[in-house]
């Protein structure tokens, strides 16, 4: 059997090799290193695949983040929504801009951002809401544009984890995931569902006006050269990086599939046993699987990794702490307790390997590892 990873990026290659090698070295023979047409040619080809008007590429899944708070001229002060159960970029940008991060609890199903707890953070301070689509699955997108309007809110989805996932709204119509807010954000990561061969990020909006300002703050806020309207960043997608994208952006609904085949297979296998929880599905967005996320009660959680190492079996931990029991983010309006589903999670969760190359014969040793490890605890 091949040593199973969290992420196989090796044997995904090699089924892709001749088209990407190709797609790198012509951008290495044009020397179109930045903005070459390999990054407008994938900017275009993403707008179609996401049936959206503008996509911006950008540096990485922060920028992403950042330069759409930018581009929406919040302010210092205003207070920004975000989950306290994702990965720290969601609120780390707004810290960094000087906003004020305001962190909800999250779905205990779902993972999700709670719109009942969104609806109980606002105030009148309150500019926007982040939604993480976390682990590949769209967010509760209705309730949140709902609330959105109401309030006068801009939304910003993070969907650095969920690219490919479609949402069903409530007028019936299918939409891709980061394209239902004012902006959506994604991440290249090379881990991620659509991943480079080293960082990228992408902003998405429908939004004329909205995407020149991006364009421009991305850009050191010029849109005219060396005219700068805007106080910007430097932040680009490169051209190699583009050419890849290129290549794997064809395959990408294919290797969605291929996850939700693990994912189903995972399932089957733990669906029945009093001591896991299999990821929950929200009935109007499909799931991607970023990550296959199990929690786990009645034994002990951390042990459970520990087994799977003597069988070569990588599983880790999204997200061990919640964001208001870290260091840098510790604050006087938030104590350990205040959001109860994030604690709980945070305790409870373990990701299995998950990736689109894996084999009937890895996920049986993986399964049947978990299995035992059930089997040895309960004696
Ligand atoms: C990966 C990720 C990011 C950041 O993306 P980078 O490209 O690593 O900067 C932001 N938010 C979430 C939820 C992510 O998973």
């Amino acid at each position: 059997m091949q040593k199973i990873s969290m992420v196989d990026l090796k044997s995904q290659y090699e089924k892709i090799k001749p088209e990407v090698d190709k797609a790198i070295s012509d951008v290495i023979n044009s020397t179109s290193f930045i903005n070459g047409p390999a990054v407008k040619e994938f900017q275009s080809a993403l707008e179609k695949y996401l049936g959206v008007k503008h996509v911006i590429t950008c540096a990485n899944g922060t920028d992403a983040l950042q330069i759409s708070m930018m581009a929406l001229g919040l302010k210092h002060g205003d207070e920004v929504i975000a989950p306290s159960f994702t990965f720290i970029a969601t609120a780390e940008v707004i810290a960094l801009l000087g906003l004020t991060p305001v962190l909800v609890d999250v779905d205990p199903g779902t993972f999700n951002i709670s719109p009942e707890a969104i609806l109980r953070a606002i105030t009148p301070r309150t500019k926007a809401i982040v939604p993480v689509h976390l682990f590949g699955q769209t967010a509760d997108m209705d309730a949140i544009m709902e609330i959105a309007r109401e309030h006068n809110l801009f939304v910003i989805e993070d969907a650095c984890q969920s690219i490919g996932s479609d949402y069903l709204n409530s007028e019936n119509v299918w939409k891709k995931s980061g394209t239902i807010g004012h902006i959506g954000c994604t991440s290249f990561f090379p881990s991620k569902n659509l991943g480079c061969y080293g960082d990228g990020g992408a902003i998405f909006t429908n939004d004329d006006q909205l995407a020149l300002k991006i364009r421009s703050v991305a850009n050191h806020g010029m849109t005219v050269r060396y005219y700068h309207d805007d106080i910007g960043v430097n932040s680009r997608l490169d051209s190699i990086q583009a050419a890849v994208l290129n290549v794997k952006l064809k395959h990408l609904d294919e290797y969605a599939h291929a996850r939700q085949q693990v994912a189903a297979a995972y399932d089957n296998a733990f669906k029945d046993q009093p001591e896991l929880t299999i990821p929950a599905r929200f009935k109007r967005s499909t799931h991607v699987f970023h990550q296959y996320t199990l929690l786990v009660k009645g034994i002990d959680r951390n042990k459970l990794p520990e087994f799977l190492a003597t069988k070569d079996i990588p599983a880790m931990i999204y997200y061990p702490v919640p964001i208001h029991m870290q260091k840098a983010y510790i604050d006087p309006r938030y104590q350990p307790g205040d959001f109860p589903v994030t604690e709980q999670l945070c305790h409870s969760v373990v990701s299995l390997p998950m990736h689109t190359e894996m084999d009937a014969e890895q996920i049986k040793h993986i399964t049947s590892s978990v299995l035992e490890y059930l089997g040895i605890t309960r004696k």
